[in-house]
């Protein structure tokens, strides 16, 4: 139709957008979605999707919920804009901040706010280096953080971030990070080694690290409960305790990433929680605001919080901050959000929903290009392997990209990740929205098989 095409060119025209191939884009347009309702969308031409994505991992709620569009509009009648520099505050970032500490685990009672998960990264870094100066130990800088996994693509959280398209394509002056094993025992377990045996292992190789490179150096170690960008890991048993234990022993940060996890993602409401460890720092983004507003938050210990506070009253103040930070209409917005996510119990919804979901999900282990499928609570990932060999197709990310195609051609928005496909949706879909995910999903992938035949990628 005539108002989708001219709104394509003029993307074209003017749009550089991320995590886009820009000229590929310029060939085919973009798909244009106009509409929310529920768990589904809507695009230019009229075609309906479920959303099973929740946008980017963030939509817990569904795609049209009045009572926030109602509190950003009488927030910004009321007071529209202001900071939180200089001891000011507004209602909305003063009760957010209060209820956060309600919600999250009962030892981190501070809250920092920013407007994106990877501001949140790149101002933990800032927090850490700070406590450290403060600290005495300015050399106790270096952060350990896992290879997949994804912390943000600014400079500091970019370097923390540990898929190589950050450092590579972009030279980036990394902080000093060092990335060690993804906790994938699928793929990283060697011959005939048991989970138990997997977990010792990543446990000796974080402590050897530490060792190597003197306990004095390193700061923090930063990772999310369940990896989500890069591919959807969930840790093995007793990795997360493990690691907790060292961070104690080594006088290390423990920092949770909690972006994609946090607030019933897993099934429990937050990540840390269903692993069992208490992280000193938590980052929150995504789910605290569906992403209705740019939102993210920053959790802290009273110690943490004590150091950081001390030596703000030494030098003066805190020189750290975002014009963003706190704005009143995200907060009023976040504060709503969670108060629906509590009121509907859509973190109970998410532990319900987990059997249907995973259990329909594994039974996609038949198909033939399928070597792994993995997931917890509403957040799962479709590895396109060789079932034996356990080898990626090629080129790499194919299959995975060739499936998310098809997937929105059968109306199921779903994400290509390398060489997985990703599904995370949002907290509110009932069984029935999960029977169809599934339906939807197993069209798609029974005419993967027939394009995989046709490449001659399996007989
Ligand atoms: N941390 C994690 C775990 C994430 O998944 C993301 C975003 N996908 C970020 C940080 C960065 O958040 P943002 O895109 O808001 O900068």
């Amino acid at each position: 139709n005539e108002l989708s095409n001219s709104l394509a060119a003029a993307d074209i025209a003017h749009q550089l957008h991320p995590y886009t191939n820009a000229r590929a884009h310029e060939e085919k347009g973009p798909m244009i979605i106009t509409r929310g309702d529920g768990i589904r969308v809507y695009d230019s031409t009229g075609k309906e999707y479920i959303e099973g994505m929740a946008g980017l991992w963030s939509v817990a709620v569904g795609f049209s919920e009045d009572r926030l569009a109602k509190a950003a509009y009488d927030q910004m009648l009321k007071l529209p804009y202001y900071h939180t520099f200089a001891h000011k505050s507004t209602e909305p970032s003063i009760r957010l901040a209060e209820k956060l500490a309600e919600m999250t685990p009962e030892h981190l009672t501070r809250c920092f706010f920013t407007n994106s998960g990877s501001e949140a990264n790149d101002t933990i870094v800032k927090m850490v280096w700070f406590m450290n100066n403060a600290l005495g130990r300015p050399e106790k800088k270096k952060f350990i953080a896992r290879h997949k996994g994804y912390h943000g693509i600014t400079v500091a959280s970019g370097s923390l971030t540990g898929l190589g398209g950050n450092h590579r394509d972009f030279d980036l002056p990394a902080i000093p990070v060092t990335h060690l094993t993804t906790p994938h025992f699928w793929r990283e377990g060697a011959e005939g080694e048991t989970e138990a045996d997997f977990t010792a292992r990543l446990l000796k190789e974080i402590e050897d690290t530490i060792l190597a490179e003197g306990p004095e150096t390193i700061a923090a170690f930063i990772g999310e409960p369940v990896i989500g960008a890069g591919g959807v890991f969930v840790p093995p048993e007793g990795y997360w305790p493990g690691v907790a234990a060292l961070c104690k022993k080594y006088d290390m940060l423990l920092i949770a990433d909690e972006v994609i996890n946090g607030f019933g993602r897993l099934g429990t409401p937050f990540g840390s929680q269903r692993y069992d460890f208490e992280p000193d720092i938590m980052t929150l983004s995504k789910q605290i605001s569906s992403s209705y507003m740019p939102l993210a938050a920053i959790m802290l210990t009273d110690a943490v919080y004590d150091v950081i506070a001390d030596n703000t009253a030494k030098l003066g103040s805190f020189g750290h901050g975002f014009t963003g930070s706190g704005h009143p209409v995200a907060c009023a917005v976040g504060l709503e959000n969670l108060k629906i996510i509590e009121e509907k119990d859509l973190m109970g919804n998410a532990a319900r929903m987990e059997a249907p979901f995973q259990e329909g999900l594994r039974k996609l282990l038949d198909h033939p290009l399928v070597g792994e499928v993995r997931g917890v609570g509403l957040i799962a990932g479709i590895e396109f392997a060789d079932k034996t060999t356990k080898v990626n197709y090629a080129p790499a990310g194919s299959v995975a990209a060739k499936a998310a195609a098809l997937c929105t051609e059968e109306g199921l928005i779903a994400r290509n990740v390398y060489e997985t496909l990703a599904l995370c949706p949002p907290l509110i879909v009932t069984e029935e929205d999960v029977a169809e995910i599934l339906a939807r999903l197993g069209r798609a992938l029974d005419r993967l098989s027939d394009w995989a035949k046709d490449e001659g990628l399996i007989a």
